[in-house]
């Protein structure tokens, strides 16, 4: 008798022929996620099982599970032997309060000549005589106690579904840039697309001094935390002052917004194609403020070259984006004050509905552009960004 955890897929199972590529791929993201336990990942029939692990660390090993996309559900169980007589005896001790249960037997092993339905009632059976204070409900019970009985001669036993996010292998959907702010959206953004199967690259423009040391360090802190996620990325710090004091010197006030997020897009899908990323992720949601109007969209949009800017939040509610954020633990960093650069130098009245036309001409109007872009991406600095 051994304690296991059984890991089951989610959608990957649809994929047909690459169904190998996306286990194999899943396998290697559970056991990175793992690596820091003392366990073991087996696979069989279209599950894995955590195995041989000290089980004051099975909360842990669970929790880290949860945040490895592409799981399904997962389940603690105990792996014994197929003994029908002894099932009860195993699982009735280590059952929580409850009042009422059903037994669920699902029976691979033909070789038992019983039906489910008659295992069922037998260890249902059993467990009463052990917890005569419980008794059956079979359609709305406190407990559904499950019981596998595996081809092997191998039974599983559980009354535990913990539902995990589901979504697909990081590494599964190639590799996106993510435009990471100290805000709310963009680590919610990049969560969002790793579900998907995206492994993700981060990129941030801080304008020190006139953004604190503060800012940027809390930038890295949510990269630590969306990395739980998507597992261990470089984030690329892109010193951004001298761009914003030229766009202040040059500029329209009403567009210095505009402009600036034109340059931020040209620079980053820039290192981004040097990174052989094949999108831009944004935390862009439609109206949420006057750079994300849908005229504000298509002058961003102009300075891409041949990527595709991904905004996964473009059409949800700042609520929405918040509920996520919370879930995810990003929002408490999120919210503390410092700044980021887009705080700075802000204009009163930022341009709503900016013509393409017109920030075309303002962007053109920054002398030296170029080459200020150029030193720029010249002195990145790269952050090497791990889970904690
Ligand atoms: P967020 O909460 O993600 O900061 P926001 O609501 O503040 O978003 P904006 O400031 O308009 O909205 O930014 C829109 C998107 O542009 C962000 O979601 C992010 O992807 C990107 N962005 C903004 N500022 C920066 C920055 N300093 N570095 C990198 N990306 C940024
Ligand atoms: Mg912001």
């Amino acid at each position: 008798m051994e304690k296991v955890i059984i890991i089951r897929f989610g959608e990957i199972f649809l994929k047909g022929k690459n169904k190998k590529f996306f286990e194999n791929l899943l396998e290697k993201n559970i056991k990175n996620a793992l690596s820091i336990y003392d366990c073991f990942i087996e696979k069989s029939h279209n599950r894995f099982y955590a195995t041989k692990y000290d089980t004051e660390i099975e909360s842990n090993i669970i929790a880290t599970l949860q945040k490895v996309f592409g799981i399904h559900s997962v389940s603690p169980a105990i792996k014994m032997p197929t003994d029908i007589e002894k099932v009860a005896g195993v699982i009735a001790p280590v059952l929580p309060q409850a009042s009422t249960f059903r037994v669920t037997v699902k029976r691979a092993d033909k070789t038992i000549a019983m039906t489910s339905t008659e295992i069922a009632g037998k260890i249902g059976g059993d467990i009463l005589l052990l917890k005569p204070q419980m008794s059956v409900d079979l359609h709305n019970p406190d407990l559904t106690i499950n019981v596998d009985i595996r081809e092997n001669k191998t039974s599983y036993i559980f009354y535990e579904n913990i539902k995990c996010y589901e979504g697909m292998p990081v590494g599964s959907s190639g590799k996106g840039m993510l435009l990471l702010s100290g805000g709310i959206d963009s680590p919610v953004a990049g969560f969002r697309m790793a579900k998907r199967g995206m492994q993700i690259n981060a990129i941030h423009f801080h304008s020190y001094p006139f953004t604190s040391i503060q800012a940027k360090e809390k930038v890295i802190e949510l990269g630590e935390i969306i990395s739980n996620y998507c597992g261990h990325f470089p984030l690329f710090v892109v010193p951004f002052t001298a761009i914003q004091q030229a766009i202040h010197k040059y500029c329209r006030e009403d567009f210095m917004i505009t402009v600036m997020r034109m340059i931020m897009i040209e620079i980053s899908e820039k290192i981004a194609i040097s990174q052989n990323c094949g999108a831009l992720i944004t935390g862009e949601s439609l109206g949420q403020v006057a750079s994300q109007t849908l005229e504000s969209i298509t002058v961003t949009n102009s300075r891409v070259t041949s990527l595709p800017i991904l905004r996964p939040l473009i059409d949800m509610d700042k609520t929405e984006i918040i509920k996520i954020s919370k879930d995810i633990d990003t929002f408490e960093t999120s919210i503390l004050p410092y700044e980021d650069c887009c705080t700075i130098f802000l204009p009163k009245n930022p341009i709503i509905k900016p013509k393409l036309s017109v920030a075309q001409a303002e962007y053109n109007k920054i002398e030296g552009l170029q080459e200020l872009i150029e030193n720029a991406i010249k002195n990145v600095e790269i952050v090497k960004i791990k889970n904690k």
